[in-house]
């Protein structure tokens, strides 16, 4: 479900004609809809809220990793929102967009001493640790500081799920969690030690995951060594049940419903009177935002081929390229016409650089405008200057309200960037 609709024969996003935005704003660039991200959130809340009994007083901690942009996270903020978060930079975007420090969730494989401290400091709800060596540098840290660390055993369930092998992340030859034997003895370690608090286990197992049985086999590791540990005398009072929930980017992607996910996860917790935590990035902002681009040329080859050559790249967009991602392309003025099937490129060197091969579109000329769906998670926040690109710049709409969230930086002020070594001037 989303708000990117034709009305009058364009489309918008909510109120706002994108035609409108990217003659202010140039193009490429990504549109966000604040009624989206908020629908998304209230179906999961709403999920959430009827399970109680079993989840309790769910969180609902959004992957800052999927869209970072301060105005979206202020949005989902104030609808009571926390975040998950994967490094200090996120902890400071969390907290600047108003994301109280007992909503945030300091995940990831790699925290440095100098973060941990930085989260501990901030005063995060938990630090979900993923190795023994951490766990050690995480007890160093806050007894350093005199402080107690609340801390989840992030555990590598070896169940591996995903649309794609990059984005599997609880297969047991991944890099994240620690296994179950090994997570045990560190809940056991933590408990022994006078500057950790062990709260809980975490687990993530992968992401874009469109079938509920690995899943449910995870959080079912999780439910058994809550047992476990109960077993050992121990306190298990959060399960944290990280993010993953695919989300639909083709009209032929089905996609387990919001409910179904919940209430699978609701039995897993049955009888455990755990508080659980949901960390999803995708399920929230995939659908609520579209990179809108322009068309330079269609260069229909002699070989036959037709190439869509447009001003987005994959330094703008970079999941086709990366993992062979799937967003859909639509034309923000349709033009009548028979359809043709366009490879569809952007003008970086690399023969990455291409968003679709033979995919079915209407007539499209030079200087026409088209919508990359689905770019609201993993899109913006991948972006960068390759082939000396300025950052696409970043525009948020609420109903007829809109606001560029991130401009586009000027030629500039990208290449001041760059102070000249002194021996060069
Ligand atoms: C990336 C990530 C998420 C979000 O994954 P989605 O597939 O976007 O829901 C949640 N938790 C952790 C620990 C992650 O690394």
């Amino acid at each position: 479900m989303h708000h990117f609709t034709l009305k009058d024969g364009a489309l918008y996003a909510e109120d706002v004609s994108l035609e409108t935005i990217a003659a202010q704003v140039g193009t490429p660039v990504y549109v966000y809809s604040s009624a989206t991200l908020r629908r998304h959130y209230r179906v999961l809340r709403a999920a959430c809220d009827a399970r109680r009994a079993e989840l309790g007083d769910a969180l609902i901690a959004f992957a800052v990793k999927a869209n970072a942009n301060l105005s979206v996270l202020a949005t989902l903020a104030a609808e009571g929102c926390g975040a998950d978060t994967v490094s200090e930079g996120e902890i400071r975007r969390a907290l600047a967009a108003g994301v109280p420090a007992q909503r945030i969730i300091f995940s990831g494989v790699g925290k440095t001493d100098a973060e941990l401290a930085f989260a501990l400091g901030a005063g995060v709800r938990q630090i979900n640790v993923e190795s023994g060596v951490e766990l050690d540098r995480l007890a160093a840290a806050a007894a350093a500081m005199g402080v107690r660390a609340t801390v989840a055993i992030r555990v590598n369930p070896n169940v591996g799920a995903g649309g794609h092998a990059k984005i599997t992340t609880g297969g047991a030859g991944d890099k994240f969690g620690v296994p179950v034997a090994e997570a045990l003895d560190l809940y056991v370690r933590a408990a022994a030690s006078p500057s950790l608090y062990p709260i809980g286990l975490a687990c993530h197992i992968g992401s874009q995951i469109k079938d509920l049985t690995p899943l449910m086999a995870a959080f079912q590791v999780l439910r058994d060594m809550t047992l476990t540990l109960r077993g050992r005398g121990l306190a298990v009072e959060r399960l944290d049940l990280g993010g993953g929930l695919a989300a639909p980017y083709a009209d032929s992607d089905e996609t387990p419903t919001v409910e179904a996910y919940v209430d699978m996860a609701a039995e897993a917790l049955r009888g455990l009177e755990v508080e659980a935590a949901f960390e999803p990035g995708r399920l929230l902002a995939a659908n609520a935002g579209v990179l809108v681009s322009r068309v330079i040329q269609v260069n229909a080859r002699s070989d036959g081929r037709r190439f869509l050559v447009l001003d987005a790249a994959m330094n703008d967009l970079m999941r086709p390229a990366l993992y062979d991602a799937f967003h859909g392309l639509v034309p923000v003025r349709p033009r009548a016409g028979e359809t043709a099937a366009h490879d569809v490129v952007g003008p970086v060197c690399e023969t990455g650089d291409t968003f679709a091969r033979d995919r079915e579109l209407a007539p499209l000329e030079a200087g026409d405008l088209v919508a990359f769906t689905g770019a609201g998670a993993y899109g913006a926040v991948m972006s960068g200057e390759y082939n000396s690109r300025p950052l696409v710049p970043e525009v948020l709409v609420d109903g007829d309200r809109w606001a560029v969230v991130r401009p586009r930086p000027t030629y500039d002020a990208m290449l001041a960037r760059e102070p000249r070594a002194p021996w060069l001037s």
